[in-house]
C-alpha cells in the first residue's frame, strides 16, 4: 500500500456561511455553521481530518499553502456564488486539475467552480415544499454507495428535478425520486485532468440534512474515493528542445520560438 493511502485524508469545508448570519431556522439547525456539522460528521471517521474555510476568510480561506495541503475539498454555496473571487476559482480548478478531490453539494451546482469545471449551464428545477425524497443506488459496488441499503429516504427536502443540465456523469451512484413526482440525478461522478468530482444532491439549509446517518455515511465515502491517488501531474506545458528528443531529429521550416524557450506562447 502507497504512503498516501495510508496517510490520512486532509479535507477542506468550504462554507459560504451567509444563511448561517442571516436565518434564525439556519442557525437553529447548525449553531456553529453548516460547514463545521459537515466536518464534524466526515471527522467521526478514522483517518480523516478536516478544517473549515469560510467565503468571509482573507482568500476565502483557500490560500496556495491551505489548497496544496488539502486532499479532497468539499463545497456549499447558494446565496453568494457571484462574491467568490475569480482568482481563487482558477485556483481551486487548477488544483483539481492536479488531482485534488472535489466534492460539491447541493445548491453548489450554481458554483463558479463547478460550472467551469462541467462546462455546461448546470440548470436544474427546483420547488421548497418540505416533500419527502427517496435516494435509490444505482450503482450498489461503487464504493460511495457503501453501507447504504437499496435506498434511503429525507424525510423533508427542496425538490430538485430533471433536466439537469451537467454533462453526462461517469458514474452515476444515486438518482432520488420526490414525493411530488419529480425524479433527478442526485449522486454524480466525473473526473476533470487527475481530479475525481462528485456531485451530492440533499443539503437545503433548512431542513437537517447534514444531521442524517445516511448522509453523513455518503460524505464520507465520497471523501476516500474522491483522496488523490499519489499522483500529481502539474501540467505546464513544458518545452521539449530538440536535442532532447528521443530519436535524433534535425530542425526543418522556420519557427517563432527562440532554442530552449520556455513555456507555451
Ligand atoms: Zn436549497
Amino acid at each position: 500500500m502507497s504512503p498516501a493511502a495510508t496517510s490520512p485524508i486532509r479535507v477542506t469545508v468550504w462554507g459560504e456561511n451567509v444563511h448561517e448570519q442571516k436565518h434564525q431556522v439556519v442557525r437553529d439547525l447548525y449553531p456553529q455553521g453548516m460547514h463545521r456539522c459537515i466536518a464534524d460528521g466526515l471527522t467521526e471517521a478514522e483517518g480523516i481530518t478536516a478544517c473549515c474555510a469560510t467565503l468571509q476568510d482573507p482568500e476565502h480561506g483557500l490560500s496556495d499553502e491551505i489548497l496544496d495541503a488539502t486532499d479532497v475539498l468539499t463545497w456549499w454555496g447558494h446565496a453568494a456564488h457571484g462574491q467568490v473571487d475569480d482568482k481563487i476559482v482558477e485556483r481551486v480548478q487548477r488544483r483539481v486539475w492536479e488531482g485534488m478531490g472535489l466534492i460539491v453539494l447541493h445548491s453548489g451546482h450554481y458554483s463558479k467552480i463547478f460550472k467551469r469545471l462541467m462546462g455546461t449551464s448546470c440548470s436544474l428545477t427546483w420547488r421548497e415544499a418540505g416533500e419527502k425524497e427517496r435516494l435509490w443506488v444505482c450503482n450498489p459496488g461503487h464504493p460511495i454507495a457503501a453501507g447504504i441499503d437499496r435506498y434511503f429516504e429525507l424525510p423533508n427536502t427542496e425538490m430538485y428535478g430533471e433536466p439537469f443540465g451537467i454533462p453526462t456523469p461517469d458514474e452515476q451512484v444515486f438518482i432520488s425520486w420526490f414525493e411530488g413526482g419529480e425524479v433527478f440525478r442526485s449522486g454524480c461522478t466525473w473526473k476533470r485532468g487527475q481530479g475525481r468530482i462528485f456531485y451530492f444532491r440533499p443539503g437545503h439549509e433548512t431542513y437537517p440534512i447534514y444531521h442524517d446517518r445516511n448522509v453523513k455515511t455518503v460524505l464520507k465515502n465520497a471523501v476516500r474515493w474522491a483522496r488523490p491517488d499519489g499522483q500529481t501531474w502539474k501540467d505546464t506545458c513544458p518545452n521539449v528542445p530538440i536535442e532532447q528528443a528521443p530519436e535524433p531529429i534535425s530542425k526543418k521550416g522556420g519557427s517563432l520560438h527562440a532554442p530552449g524557450e520556455e513555456g507555451y506562447k
